[in-house]
């Protein structure tokens, strides 16, 4: 059956970033630089950090964009903050709705570029993938972002503005402000696993993070946050420190000779290198696995041998392996393994003691599955060149 045609909607604009406004933004700083712009802008210094912790409520725990609605601060003060400051997050371009319930945004943010967010709707839970840059600098060989260049990294405002507009359409700003146990939430788990190398951008990663984890805010627990990595190793150990949120890895072969095709990090950090990252991370423990991610790929790193050489190469590592059909897209060099043969490799790393999922594809009608994503004007721009290039 000829799968149901995507809903596609155009959704009312809401305040954008724009680099030509004068005004400061407010959302994406974090707690100690909001206090500051404050006190810049007039607010008794002995104020400011009581001021800054009420604005944030209203911002992160009650989804509020106008000043006006702030009834805890003076008029005064209030218009004072309206003339010098906005509560801006992306524009939402389209929504598309896939016939299994998938969510993907296209937002537009400064410069006019776009991203997109998936919101993946799960028994118990809902995911939102945001991205972390717009493109990517790698060019890993079977992702359709890494071939569209990285245009620029995004803001932790850019970033944070991405859960807070999936909780606008969502409808999920809760009335009295308390925020709902993370079970009951249609948003409740978070990946950086969208556009971009989140560690490439790490400094913006974190400050968004942190906003997302606050506990006078949207208030993620740091177990719910996973950010993958296609394995920027000086920076693995900080993912620990200072976010302490779940990691993933982009594994995808089990020779240097492979990954060096697949995920060309790897000539930079090959695998042994990224394995003594791993090896010493701070916070892996039974509790807290890394995720290996392993796209199947058909005939490339799918082999009975390959899943014996993953789990020898993993061996000590607190770990889970999460196998990732290969998802197409237009013009990709390669083809998704078989069922049986995913089964197979999955079996072999089960017997050896790991948890082995086999992720689901979702939201592929509108292609908002994993590595699928693009913004359409470069793809749009892509296929105007590839047109003039072939007259
Ligand atoms: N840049 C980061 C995070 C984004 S990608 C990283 O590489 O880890 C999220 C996951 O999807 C990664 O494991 C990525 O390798 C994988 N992926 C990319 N393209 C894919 C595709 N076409 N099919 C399946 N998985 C893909
Ligand atoms: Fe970039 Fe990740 Fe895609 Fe590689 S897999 S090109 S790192 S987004």
């Amino acid at each position: 059956m000829a799968p149901a045609a995507p809903i596609t909607q155009d959704v009312v604009t809401i305040p954008r970033t724009d680099a030509a406004d004068p005004l400061i933004n407010l959302v994406g700083l974090t707690r100690d630089a909001l206090r500051d712009v404050l006190i810049e802008a007039g607010i008794k210094e002995k104020q400011g950090k009581m001021r800054a912790g009420q604005i944030w409520q209203w911002i992160y725990q009650k989804g509020v964009r106008d000043f006006d609605l702030m009834t805890n601060l003076s008029k005064d003060i209030r218009a004072m903050l309206a003339e010098k400051f906005v509560i801006a997050v992306p524009e939402i371009v389209t929504k598309q709705v896939s016939e299994d319930g998938t969510r993907k945004y296209l937002v537009r943010i400064a410069g006019g570029h776009e991203v997109e967010i998936v919101y993946i709707p799960e028994t118990n839970r809902g995911t939102l993938c945001i991205s972390s840059q717009v493109g990517c600098t790698l060019t890993c060989s079977f992702c359709h972002t890494g071939t569209q260049k990285l245009v620029r990294n995004l803001t932790a405002a850019e970033i944070i503005g991405q859960v807070m507009v999936a909780r606008d359409d969502l409808g999920e700003w809760p009335e009295l402000g308390v925020p709902n146990p993370p079970e009951a939430r249609l948003l409740s788990n978070i990946v950086l696993m969208g556009m971009g190398e989140p560690l490439y951008n790490f400094e913006n990663v974190r400050d968004a993070m942190k906003i997302a984890m606050d506990p006078e805010g949207i208030s993620l627990s740091r177990r719910r946050i996973t950010l993958s990595t296609s394995g920027v190793v000086p920076e693995i150990a900080r993912t620990a420190t200072e976010i302490g949120c779940l990691l993933a890895i982009s594994f995808h072969a089990t020779t240097d000779e492979v990954r060096d095709t697949l995920v060309p990090i790897n000539k930079k950090w090959n695998i042994e290198a990224l394995l003594n990252a791993l090896r010493e991370y701070p916070k892996a423990s039974n509790s807290e696995r890394i995720t290996f991610e392993y796209v199947m790929l058909k005939g490339i790193n799918d082999s009975d041998e390959d899943a014996r050489r993953l789990v020898q190469l993993i061996k000590g590592i607190p770990a889970k392996i999460n196998l990732i059909p290969f998802n197409e897209w237009p013009g990709a060099p390669y083809e998704r393994s078989s069922n049986n043969r995913i089964r197979a490799f999955s079996e072999i790393v089960f017997s050896a003691g790991y948890s082995s999922p086999v992720r689901k594809p979702r939201g592929e009608d509108i292609m908002a599955a994993c590595g699928q994503l693009k913004s359409a004007t470069e793809r749009g721009r892509k296929s105007r060149k590839q047109i003039e290039d072939s007259l």
